[in-house]
């Protein structure tokens, strides 16, 4: 019942309208660990640098996360990205990216996670995304992947590549519509669901996110929340959510996805309370159970349609 993650482990610099962070521990692959490990073991894979946190390393070891597949650069800078959130918080703007590690980063998958069922591949460069399922000696039962829009503006050829060995695909509204080359979200999951994946997840931030697969459609709303903190690592926490219960469940039926994307909207909600992983670091099975309660509260109604 293990799981594979790959992706950065990074430092990232956050400002919203309501504060501003320093340096603090992120990466795709950080929240995802921190989120996906309430579920399952996992297997991280990533690179990082010597000035990488130990204490970070330990906690997430505690948390029965694998480090065999994190190669180390001792004398090298971990990947550092900044950002800064507008009013709104649904949209951002990259002030820095610095690769540092991340700029040569060749995956090694360890013999010790062969045996694992399930693959989330998150954001990084589609070459980097392939190059992990190259390795793997049996093919995951279900592989998931996360992208971005500047793999659509530098790196199409290879994303499209990619789309063909992935069973499922999360992006955001704009991306889809990036992807597609449509605005109709509808008609933009049938040609992206045309490209490769069974199932594509279109997340819309506050507004939730719409699972497809085949003719289908199923909708999870996103908690309605007085206060976002910081949206920083939502998609990625919503991704470990997402697989955590998928790998846990060892179910990949399309009535499974649609429990496993309101858990992955749950874990969401929590990951914007605090700046960075803070809030997920603290997340108990209670909090968990009580929030889950609350997105059954959300949307369930009756209606009578005898009349
Ligand atoms: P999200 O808010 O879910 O889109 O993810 C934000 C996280 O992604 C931050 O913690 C960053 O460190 C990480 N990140 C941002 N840009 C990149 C990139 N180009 N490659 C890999 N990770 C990135």
């Amino acid at each position: 019942m293990s799981l594979i993650v790959v992706g950065s482990m990074a430092f990232d610099a956050i400002e919203t309208p309501f504060g501003k962070s320093d340096k603090i521990v992120g990466g795709a692959a950080t929240y995802i660990a921190w989120c996906a490990s309430n579920f399952t073991a996992v297997n991280q894979i990533s690179v990082i640098g010597g000035d990488f946190p130990q204490e970070e390393l330990d906690a997430l070891t505690a948390r029965g996360v694998s480090l065999d597949g994190v190669e180390i650069k001792k004398d090298e800078k971990s990947f550092f990205w900044s950002g800064r959130y507008h009013m709104d918080m649904n949209s951002r703007d990259t002030l820095v990216t610095e690769l540092n590690v991340l700029e040569h980063f060749k995956p090694i998958v360890p013999d010790s996670y062969q045996d694992s069922e399930f693959l989330m591949l998150g954001n990084l460069t589609p070459s980097v995304q392939m190059s992990v399922i190259d390795q793997m000696k049996v093919r995951p039962k279900l592989i998931v992947m996360d992208t971005m829009n500047l793999w659509m503006d530098i790196a199409m050829d290879d994303l499209k590549e990619l789309l063909k060995k992935v069973d499922v695909l999360m992006v955001n509204d704009s991306e889809a519509r990036q992807l597609s080359g449509d605005f109709s979200l509808v008609r933009a999951a049938k040609t992206i669901l045309g490209m490769g994946p069974k199932y594509l997840i279109i997340k819309k931030g506050e507004h939730g996110a719409l699972l497809f697969h085949e003719g289908k459609v199923f909708f999870a709303p996103a908690l309605p929340l007085e206060e976002v903190f910081d949206p920083t690592g939502a998609g990625d926490t919503f991704a470990g959510g997402f697989i955590g219960h998928i790998a846990k469940t060892k179910d990949i039926s399309f009535e499974n996805m649609k429990t496993a994307i309101i858990v992955g909207s749950a874990m969401a909600s929590f990951c914007v309370e605090k700046f960075g992983t803070e809030r997920l670091r603290e997340v108990t099975k209670a909090d968990m159970d009580e929030r889950l309660k609350e997105f059954v509260q959300l949307v369930n109604f009756d209606i009578d349609l005898s009349e």
